[in-house]
């Protein structure tokens, strides 16, 4: 086992991205493992990889579409429907919600990981997100950790580096980082698939928006 490699969960949004650097702070070797499930916007994959090429760390990508397959009604994966704005009263989770999608993720991470003999994971995982999705929770990844370890007889730490941090805290930890203008500018959160700024009106869009004034005003 590598004890200085980690491998972050990246999608090239602000979080992962933020992670990302976080993790090349952190660790000697970063690699970064992308995944396609089937989202509306591949162009998300497109700038992970530059994302990661600009950062200097290992990428690649993994075809798990068979998640979007599983279950219908996601906004996120499905065509036919509109992105809501946060959940609809009475609804368990946000149109947004992709189940099982940080469950199959972060065991299929650390399946590759072992074969790149790393046992550090990273995921821009976050409880104080708004969405409120279940595998998100700082007890599901701690609990996810403790089975990934079992079912390979392996000691993977999952780093989570934003769970207890909201979106201001996140810009904030990118400025530490270096890299403000690069996450502002080249990584894709909005649910219409636009880069940097976004459409500006979506709950996505809204979320990042709001937390960058919050951190401006508070620096
Ligand atoms: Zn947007």
């Amino acid at each position: 086992m590598n004890y200085d490699s980690a491998l972050v969960v990246f999608s090239g949004g602000q979080d992962s991205t933020t992670c990302l650097f976080w993790a090349k702070k952190h660790f000697k070797r970063v690699y970064a493992l992308s995944f396609i499930y089937g989202q509306k916007h591949e162009l998300e994959v497109e700038l992970a990889k530059k994302i990661a090429c600009e950062a200097g760390v290992e990428w690649d990508v993994m075809d798990v579409s068979f998640i979007s397959q599983l279950s219908t009604g996601c906004s996120l994966t499905d065509t036919s429907l509109e992105i809501e704005a946060e959940k609809a009263e009475g609804d368990a989770f946000p149109s947004t919600f992709v189940p099982g999608r940080n469950l199959f993720f972060l065991s299929i991470a650390a399946v590759r990981a072992r074969e790149l003999g790393i046992r550090h994971l990273v995921t821009g995982v976050s409880q104080t997100d708004f969405s409120g999705y279940p595998d998100c929770r700082d007890s599901f990844v701690k609990s996810l950790n403790v089975t990934l370890n079992l079912a390979m007889d392996e000691q993977f730490v999952i780093h989570t580096p934003l769970m207890w941090i909201d979106k201001a805290q996140t810009w904030g930890l990118a400025d530490e980082l270096g890299v403000l203008e690069l996450v502002r500018t080249q990584t894709l959160t909005c649910y219409n698939g636009i880069p940097g700024d976004g459409c500006g009106h979506c709950p996505a869009c809204k979320l990042r928006r709001e937390g960058l004034e919050k951190y401006l005003a508070s620096k």
